[in-house]
């Protein structure tokens, strides 16, 4: 396949997440809300993201709500999978690779390898944004000591 092949497979996959997002939702209990402007891209993010966990603190399920770019969507329901199943420093690893990877820095393993859709964004730094915005978001998340109520949102401005 060629280059230009694999850059179109990418963009097929970020269009069709963007349309038909499969983790779209609430997860309850622990809620993080996380907004960003972007204004390379013209738009305001604002993502929630909602962890449910078991009881051995694996991530049972994780959603996303909010409104953004086809970047911004896409790379949410892409993580929204990536992290069902992972432990809380598991998935505190993969935002780390994450952030990473749209810096230039390595790709992701077979394992994962959905995420590397998302690699291509690291040739458009006003995008990268958008694509990271999620993972600012699950970290929030992941951190937050005490579960939150769906109203006890936190709210942060992206700051990169
Ligand atoms: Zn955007």
């Amino acid at each position: 396949m060629t280059l230009g092949n694999v850059r179109n497979l990418y963009q097929q996959v970020i269009v069709e997440r963007y349309k038909k997002p499969r983790f779209r939702g609430v997860a309850e209990p622990v809620h993080r809300h996380h907004r960003g402007h972007n204004p390379s891209c013209g738009d305001t993010i604002e993502i929630t993201v909602s962890l449910k966990l078991d009881d051995q603190n694996r991530i049972e399920r994780a959603c996303f709500e909010g409104e953004g770019c086809s970047i911004a969507m896409a790379s949410a329901d892409l993580m929204a999978e990536a992290v069902q199943g992972l432990t809380i420093p598991e998935a505190l690893h993969l935002v780390e690779q994450f952030q990473g990877m749209v810096k230039g820095e390595g790709s992701f393993p077979p394992e994962q390898r959905k995420l590397n859709v998302m690699q291509g964004v690291a040739q458009y730094p006003v995008r990268i944004k958008c694509a990271t915005l999620c993972w600012h978001t699950l970290k929030a998340a992941l951190e937050a000591s005490t579960p939150l109520g769906v109203s006890d949102f936190v709210s942060n401005e992206a700051t990169d």
